[in-house]
């Protein structure tokens, strides 16, 4: 039998060694407000707010929770965010309200269940089985009296398998592995889901081949009642569909979903705005993104990075150490929520900020750690996993690909000792170094960085352009990067914001998170 899912536990071994720590060269160990004891202050503070909306059930009966924009807990996030901003001394510190978009709606799983069926073919007094893992994927409906259905095993759901099975009338058991990250599946596995459905499925269930056992909320609109299963459920429930096969009774092996939902429309929302004028150029911005809203504890995503945000806001309030150019600080919302995109709202509402930016950095998932399988295997046959000495960000990226960003994020990574591999890919054009893959180009959505105008998200001579021929920016430029710089903002400090690079110590998600990713 699979563990029970177990909030806030983490799904691998953490041991009690951090990861290898960073090089601080003298001088620069003086910058209190971003030692990673400082962050994980931060994070602690951020990732309680998901604790409270888990205790007060604010979403339905309680199965999902989080930092949730349009809701209490995602307001407490940001007035918290404005809080820290005017604690640290700014002066302007703005609280922007804005409103659902209309016609926008957000959907919510209120409650759910997936429940395997006892049968007597399996043994006398074989019981239901509820896989707590479970968790539905938006926009998933199903019947109030639930959907019942036997299952099928599709494999990896590729066309090859797909011809050889027959899931017309079932639920179809989909075997997702991760080849990086979750989000960067997303175009794999969510078209085998739709295969599915357009071959008769009556629902899928993802199982989601990472460690332990977790929820995860990827894989959206995927063409009908859809839900993940954390890994070691999953491995579970592939176990008892072997075994009922051995016995001949595969056919009597059956599920139930359970799901109530619900769609909001004309909730309200707000991003909090630091803003530190330049000493020098202070009608030249930068402008530093975090977004705040998250599901469940969220310590990675995005705690840490909202953490880092308010950490970076307070460093550069400290009037011995002024910008040059006017720095513009986001806790933006509704990165999760339709029709309340926080970094959207901002540009709508700051245009002159907008107008004379020359760069925007996204600080997002900047700290995690590597795993890696571990020796050891669980009574239920489970091969755990530990979390080894490496950082593992998902991504960093210069949207642009500039080199002058790309050769800055090269010497921080070099002068701080981070982990992170260099890559040179060719373009068809001509060759340019990357910093890692998949590179955040301009169709890359992930975080709030598709809500700025196309000036900010890539392309030849836009913002990062300017930037990257500009050889003042690196003073205020701590965290290199464009849009989806995941792990940037740890590991490229190049200036002063080296420090950030100690919240790897203490600041890894496994304390917290064992249920978001
Ligand atoms: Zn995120």
């Amino acid at each position: 039998m699979p563990p029970a899912f177990e909030p806030h536990v983490p799904p691998v071994i953490v041991g009690e060694r951090g990861v290898a720590p960073a090089v601080v060269p003298p001088g620069e160990d003086a910058f209190t407000a971003l030692t990673g004891g400082a962050l994980q202050v931060h994070l602690a503070s951020i990732v309680q707010f998901s604790r409270t909306s888990r205790e007060k059930r604010e979403i339905g009966s309680g199965q999902l929770w989080g930092r949730i924009t349009g809701f209490p807990s995602g307001h407490d996030t940001v007035s918290w965010a404005a809080g820290r901003f005017e604690e640290a001394g700014i002066d302007d510190v703005r609280r922007q309200p804005f409103d659902q978009e209309p016609g926008a709606e957000f959907w919510l799983p209120l409650s759910w269940e997936m429940r395997l069926l006892g049968d007597p073919a399996f043994g006398a007094g074989t019981e239901d089985l509820v896989l707590t893992t479970a968790m539905p994927l938006a926009p998933s409906a199903v019947p109030p009296e639930g959907l019942e259905a036997p299952l099928v095993h599709a494999g990896f759901g590729t066309v090859a398998e797909l011809t050889q099975i027959d899931v017309r009338g079932k639920v179809a058991v989909l075997h997702v592995t991760p080849q990086g990250h979750l989000v960067f599946e997303r175009g794999a596995a969510v078209p085998r889901a739709r295969a599915l459905f357009e071959r008769g499925a009556l629902g899928v269930i993802n199982v989601i081949d990472l460690p332990g056992n977790e929820r995860a909320r990827d894989f959206s609109n995927c063409g009908g009642p859809c839900f993940n299963l954390g890994g070691r459920d999953g491995r579970f429930l592939e176990t008892v569909m072997d075994r009922a096969a051995d016995a001949g009774v595969l056919d009597r092996l059956r599920v139930r979903f359970a799901l109530e939902t619900t769609r909001r429309s004309g909730l309200s929302a707000h991003n909090a705005i630091a803003v530190i004028p330049g000493s020098e150029r202070p009608d030249e911005t930068i402008i530093i993104n975090a977004h705040a809203d998250a599901w469940f504890d969220g310590a990675d995503d995005n705690g840490d990075g909202l953490a880092v945000l308010v950490g970076l806001a307070r460093h550069f309030a400290t009037e011995a150490d002024p910008p040059r150019r006017t720095l513009v600080f986001v806790a933006s919302a509704g990165h999760h929520s339709p029709g309340m995109n926080g970094p959207r709202n901002f540009v709508a509402m700051n245009p002159a900020f907008a107008d004379s930016s020359v760069l925007a950095l996204n600080i997002e998932h900047v700290a995690q750690r590597n795993l890696s399988p571990a020796r050891s295997v669980a009574a239920d046959g489970y091969r755990e996993f530990v979390a080894d000495a490496g950082e593992a960000p998902i991504v960093a990226g210069v949207s642009n690909a500039a080199p002058f960003l790309e050769d800055l994020f090269r010497r921080g990574v070099e002068r701080y000792g981070t982990n992170f591999v260099f890559r040179s890919v060719d373009d068809g054009q001509r060759r340019r170094r990357r910093l890692s893959r998949p590179r955040c180009g301009d169709r890359h959505h992930h975080a709030g960085a598709a809500a700025l105008p196309h000036q900010w998200r890539g392309g030849r001579g836009d913002l990062g352009a300017r930037a990257g021929t500009d050889g003042a920016v690196p003073r205020l430029l701590p965290q290199a990067g464009g849009c989806g710089a995941a792990g940037t903002a740890q590991s490229a400090g190049v200036g002063r914001a080296v420090t950030i690079a100690r919240a790897r110590l203490s600041a890894s998600c496994f304390p917290f998170d064992g249920v978001n990713r």
